[in-house]
């Protein structure tokens, strides 16, 4: 194999979701919502596919992003960025944020080029970042002492100044962040523009639980302070937007230089992105838009259905796990929760294996107890697996009965 490639190991994915299937274990690890997806969502693909005639529907796109795609997603960006957003120039999809964000990595690094990671940080960025050449340098949002809430993990700019050299040329934002659902405040973020300003650093914004943030609570995209947009690229995706991850549908957003690398490896790579469903897409957001701008925001799926939603399967779950013993850390946004398990004991605890102590947990939950759940410490680089390693992330956005089912298993321990 490529030196890119060489030892790495089996994703967390990979490991955990067969486990899952394996164990049929009541699922609260992989992100993904087990209820039915959005009908106004999957009828637009039902209409679609209804039309065979219709070749802009079922053939080839434009490959840049099928045109009714870009024109809404100019349209959505431009009022939720607060600038114009050129729907042609400033716009590509792709197969799922993933690739945007691999892309991203692809085109814009060189051999050696430092890239500033803040951890926890999806589990993805490493590895591809590695894939691309460069040189990941993780900083670490430590969780405050007493912690109960995702705004307890702390962005130390300092910190981040000092691991930035001559040779940093990026920063990865996970706004909000997966796992531990931290919404980034604004001075938070004018901080992190301040030092990307003054080194002159590209900024990746992954921005894919822009919609599940919950109320009371303001989602602030990179781009759209004060002279970011120039450096910023802008990383959504539909799967998250409209609850239907299966139709890995992603999008990249920043001005036309910026966008120019990503663009060349993308036309030499996958050239289109699936067709119908970028058509589905185009009308879902329309959809939205429509509302948005007529001010029925009470009937947005993207501004309230969703997170309304969310926000009660978020406080069932935070519920269950503070009478389990389980001490929630409360998210502000996305749809993961972070538990501390320290309080429980098992032979997780005496398991020979040298994994971190969250995954011999993890493990032992799913086969023993039928609970599948993910090991926050994947999401920490090497060094920094030591004392984050007591944790457990739960997805919640699933069925009330799969939480009740979750809630079955958690109360034993009690
Ligand atoms: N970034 C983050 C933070 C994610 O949680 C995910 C999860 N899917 C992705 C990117 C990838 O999104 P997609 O499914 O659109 O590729
Ligand atoms: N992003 C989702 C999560 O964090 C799922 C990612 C995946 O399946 N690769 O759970």
């Amino acid at each position: 194999p490529s030196v890119h490639v060489q030892g790495a190991k089996a994703s967390i994915w990979v490991e955990f979701t067969a486990l899952a299937v394996e164990c049929q274990a009541v699922n609260l690890g992989q992100g993904f919502p087990d209820n039915p997806a959005p009908t106004f969502a999957t009828n637009h693909l039902k209409e679609i596919a209804s039309h065979p005639e219709a070749t802009a529907f079922h053939q080839y796109t434009r490959g840049f992003g099928h045109p009714r795609l870009v024109n809404a997603l100019g349209r959505l960006y431009s009022r939720f960025l607060g600038l114009k957003v050129d729907p042609i120039n400033d716009v590509l999809v792709t197969t799922g944020a993933y690739l945007a964000l691999y892309y991203s990595f692809l085109g814009w690094l060189n051999e050696g080029d430092e890239v500033i990671v803040l951890e926890p940080a999806y589990d993805s960025y490493l590895p591809q970042i590695k894939m691309g050449g460069g040189v990941p340098v993780p900083v670490v949002m430590e969780l405050a002492e007493g912690a109960t809430g995702s705004e307890d993990y702390k962005l130390d700019l300092a910190k981040i100044e000092s691991k930035i050299t001559s040779k940093t040329k990026m920063l990865v934002l996970n706004n909000p962040n997966n796992p531990t659902g931290k919404l980034f405040t604004r001075e938070e973020l004018e901080g992190i523009a301040e030092l990307v300003k003054k080194h002159d650093l590209i900024v990746v914004a992954d921005e894919v639980y822009e919609w599940h943030v919950y109320p009371g609570h303001e989602m602030i995209r990179f781009a759209s302070l004060p002279g970011m947009y120039e450096r910023t690229i802008t990383i959504g995706s539909a799967g998250k937007a409209f609850s239907v991850t299966g139709w890995k549908s992603g999008w990249a957003i920043a001005p036309a230089e910026l966008l120019a690398p990503l663009k060349t490896i993308h036309q030499n790579c996958i050239f289109t992105q699936v067709t119908p469903v970028q058509e589905a897409i185009a009308r879902g957001f329309e959809a939205e838009l429509d509302l948005i701008e007529a001010g029925k925001t009470s009937e947005s799926y993207l501004l309230h259905g969703l997170p309304s939603q969310l926000e009660a399967l978020r406080d069932k779950l935070v519920a269950s796990c503070r009478s389990a013993g389980l001490k929630p850390i409360v998210p502000q946004a996305g749809y993961f929760l972070i538990a501390d398990f320290s309080s429980f004991d098992g032979p997780f605890k005496t398991d020979p294996s040298p994994d971190p102590l969250d995954f011999r947990f993890v493990r032992w939950l799913c086969r023993e107890k039928k609970l599948a759940s993910i090991p926050p410490s994947a999401f920490y680089s090497e060094g920094h697996k030591a004392g984050n390693d007591h944790l457990v992330r739960l997805c919640f956005f699933k069925k009330e009965e799969t939480l009740d089912a979750a809630d079955r298993i958690l109360q034993q321990f009690a």
